[in-house]
């Protein structure tokens, strides 16, 4: 049997989820219903695959099914230890599998194809799959829809992993947590900090940029993600404070990079702006008076607006051309997410284009994807805006999209992101990159 290069952080990462040995539930029914559908195929199940076993988290397609099956059956465990999506036409044909219990007996699987369910820990947990009882292939459409239908199974994964750690009191907290005093308290007690995480030259392995994420370590919650807080903040009217304290930071980061890390050629960083925040006047005005008391250029950072604010009100435009004359850099970010227009890409002075990770997940299963994916690196090229392709996590995406023509490119096959303090270390490590 194949095992995942890491499985013991695999394991431990699937238990997190506390999810094995839960009831059916209807999201991951209909996920099973669904990726069916789409496949054109009588059944299709979501499992996990465990140390010893794969259980089945939903069953379509086979009445009375049982929830697991011994591992060494299982054909998802293979496409959980490669981490790729797998696809076997003729399962009688393939060595491998052709005595497994579910080939040989009921129900008798004869053509199969699996999507990896990678979580937050960039490992896989288990997969979508399709079976048919009879010898098939599967089309490039099919396998895009199953992937699709694969991220939103890890969507439900996620929230749930994040209800569990969090624990039902501990939810009670948290929406106490979101109060606008205990969030103001918040700020000034230093409780965000920033992560930081590569964006990788991937022709060089070196470091290009790094970009400032946003994390509440809360005393008694732990470290919540931004999507958690981020609403209440624009809410209370807090996400000038928290912007200026993380422009701060990572402003401070780049200034102490320059005078101890000893490189030769300092990262620039990377810092998400919200749309409040650009529509404030005076935005600009505070960058430049950062920039100056650490005596950095306009050029040490880049400014990431999302697709889905407002971008095109007249103060937040001009706030970025002001920028832009500093010489800071404005990336679009998350494009291709869904709600970029022509006229963003037309009337803002951007510098960078970001690929969603959407489209980058699905890159190398789905053809139209990849389309996307190439002619945006040409309209870049075209525009003369750098490129990158965000949620990067395995070497086969990275490949296609260096094949496609990209350079810049971030996400967990690179480097998850990382606290301050071990910035330096990953920057002077001996071999960046690899
Ligand atoms: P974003 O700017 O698009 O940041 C990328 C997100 O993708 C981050 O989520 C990052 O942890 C995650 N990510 C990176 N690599 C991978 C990968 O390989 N696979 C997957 N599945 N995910 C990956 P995070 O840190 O939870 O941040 C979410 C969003 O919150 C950010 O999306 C950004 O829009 C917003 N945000 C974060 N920090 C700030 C901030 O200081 N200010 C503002 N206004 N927004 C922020
Ligand atoms: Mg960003
Ligand atoms: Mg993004």
């Amino acid at each position: 049997m194949w095992l995942h290069p890491r499985e013991d952080e695999r394991l431990a990462s699937l238990l997190s989820y506390g999810i094995l040995d839960t009831v059916f539930e209807p999201a991951y029914d209909s996920a099973a219903r669904l990726a069916a559908r789409a496949c054109n195929a009588p059944a299709a199940m979501v499992t996990l695959v465990d140390r010893d076993r794969q259980w089945f988290k939903a069953v379509y397609g086979v009445e009375g099914f049982v929830r697991e099956t011994a591992r060494s059956d299982s054909i998802c465990s293979d496409a959980v230890a490669c981490e790729s999506v797998l696809v076997i036409e003729d399962v009688l044909s393939a060595p491998r599998f052709a005595h497994s219990a579910l080939v040989a007996g009921a129900p008798g699987i004869r053509a199969y194809a699996g999507v990896p369910l990678i979580g937050r820990d960039a490992l896989p947990l288990g997969t979508l799959c399709v079976v048919d009882w009879r010898r098939r292939g599967f089309s490039h459409s099919e396998l895009e829809d199953l992937a699709a239908l694969a991220r939103s199974v890890v969507t439900h994964l996620e929230l749930r992993r994040v209800d569990t750690s969090l624990g039902r009191d501990s939810q009670c907290l948290l929406r106490d947590a979101l109060d606008s005093l205990r969030l103001r308290r918040a700020i000034e007690a230093g409780e965000f900090v920033n992560h930081y995480q590569p964006i990788v030259d991937m022709a060089t392995g070196g470091t290009y940029a790094l970009e400032a994420l946003v994390r509440w370590r809360h005393p008694e919650l732990g470290v919540i993600p931004p999507a958690l807080f981020l609403a209440a903040l624009e809410r209370t009217g807090l996400m000038h404070a928290l912007g200026r304290s993380v422009l701060s930071d990572a402003l401070d980061l780049v200034a102490e990079l320059r005078s101890t890390s000893g490189l030769v050629k300092v990262p620039k960083v990377a810092v998400n702006v919200s749309g409040t925040q650009l529509g404030s006047s005076g935005f600009s005005g505070t960058v430049a008076e950062e920039l100056s008391a650490r005596g950095l250029m306009g050029s040490d950072l880049c400014i990431e607006v999302t697709e889905s604010v407002p971008l095109l009100g007249t103060e937040v435009a001009a706030e970025l051309v002001e920028l832009r004359s500093y010489g800071v850099g404005i990336a679009l970010d998350d494009y291709g997410s869904g709600n970029a227009t022509a006229g963003q890409i037309l009337e803002l002075p951007l510098s960078a284009i970001k690929l969603d990770r959407s489209l980058v997940g699905v890159v190398t299963v789905s053809e139209r994807a990849r389309a996307i994916v190439v002619s945006t690196l040409k309209l870049a090229e075209q525009l003369g805006l750098q490129a990158s392709c965000e949620g990067i996590e395995t070497t086969a995406q990275r490949d296609l999209l260096v094949e496609s023509g990209a350079r810049l490119g971030q996400g967990w096959l690179f480097s998850m992101p990382l606290e301050r303090e071990r910035i330096q270390a990953h920057l002077t490590r001996p071999e960046p990159g690899r």
